[in-house]
């Protein structure tokens, strides 16, 4: 990654019509067989597309291949009962009905190999893939099963891990973790959060990264959002732990958030992706408010470790909407590139 300020999307983009319900997550799929695996690709193409004339460096599958960022690899593994569900309240925030975790969890196949696999013959630019973080899959599950978060963290880790270094192997540049309850349960981040992490990262020679976020823009967060007062401190709690781990990038939400951009400088030394793109809203921002958002940052963030990115996944944003975003995040970083450019003596 030789360009200066490369661009990439925090994971999700909005799904064509004829595939999912738009603007709806968990949204069922439109077809089936063979036809939706076409399908599913052909929209992988058209989402690879639209970051590449949006000028975007780091390219993803938009997550065009998976209904859920959490569910579509829990699906996946032995020991997770998605007949029997319980209501639990996810992140403290809102009830959900969840599948139950009834044995060991294991992973038997691979998840998204195939996927990634389709990415990188699609395009020569970095590519970069993202999974759930185990702390994120625990507070999407009854455990009925260990009855203990670390322990079912841990063995989640583990499964992560074999997906990531498979990942890695088809070509995968960067594999991210989405960990949004980062956000929330600070002790246990302390504790075995961090830990866990790491191992599901473990022994993987590509990039890693972390993304923590104050959510998808659906109701149940913008509500809990207005309850956090005029300052978010949140990632206080969290960024001295992630600072000394082996994670390498950490992906964050910037743009319209409350959180002090002074927070960063805890980070120092690690790669920062700053979300200027806000989610929440379907306005669209100017190029300008993306290069406002990227100056402040780089006060605290060593430019050859900016990442202009955006704040979350885009799912549940009308198309158009996200092809704007997608667009505005590109000019903007492209304005403060050249600022950085033109300030420094050739
Ligand atoms: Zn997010």
């Amino acid at each position: 990654m030789t360009e200066l300020l490369p661009t990439s999307t925090a994971g999700s983009l909005p799904k064509p019509s004829w595939l999912a319900q738009p603007e709806t997550l968990w949204s069922p799929w439109k077809l089936q067989g063979d036809e939706l695996i076409e399908g599913k690709q052909d929209a992988l193409r058209i989402a690879l597309n639209d970051q590449r004339r949006a000028g975007i460096d780091i390219v993803s599958d938009g997550e065009q291949t998976r209904q859920h960022f959490v569910t579509t690899f829990i699906e996946h593994l032995d020991g997770v009962d998605f007949e029997k569900r319980e209501t639990v309240r996810i992140r403290n925030r809102y009830d959900a009905s969840v599948p139950t975790v009834v044995g060991s969890v294991s992973r038997q196949k691979p998840v998204f190999v195939e996927d990634a696999r389709f990415l990188r013959a699609q395009t020569d630019r970095p590519i970069k893939w993202a999974l759930p973080g185990p702390m994120t899959m625990i507070d999407t599950l009854y455990d009925a099963h260990y009855k203990n978060r670390e322990k079912l963290a841990w063995e989640f880790a583990k499964a992560l891990n074999q997906e990531a270094r498979e990942l890695e192997a088809a070509g995968v540049d960067i594999i991210q973790f989405d960990e949004p309850a980062f956000n929330v349960f600070f002790d246990e981040v302390n504790d075995w959060g961090v830990a866990a992490l790491e191992r599901a990262a473990e022994g993987l020679k590509c990039q890693t990264a972390v993304h923590i976020c104050y959510g998808y823009g659906i109701k149940a967060n913008t509500d809990w959002k207005s309850t956090l007062g005029t300052e978010w401190r949140q990632y206080e709690q969290v960024f001295p732990k992630l600072r000394t781990s082996s994670i390498d990038m950490i992906s964050l939400e910037c743009q319209h958030s409350r959180v002090p951009m002074d927070l960063i400088e805890l980070l120092r030394g690690k790669k920062v992706m700053v979300g200027a793109i806000d989610v929440a809203t379907s306005t669209i921002e100017t190029p300008e408010e993306v290069a406002d958002v990227l100056r402040k940052a780089l006060r605290f963030v060593d430019a050859d470790k900016l990442y202009p990115c955006t704040n979350c996944g885009m799912a549940p944003l009308p198309r158009h909407v996200a092809q704007a975003k997608l667009a505005a995040l590109g000019a903007g970083a492209k304005i403060v590139r050249n600022e950085i450019r033109s300030s420094k003596p050739s």
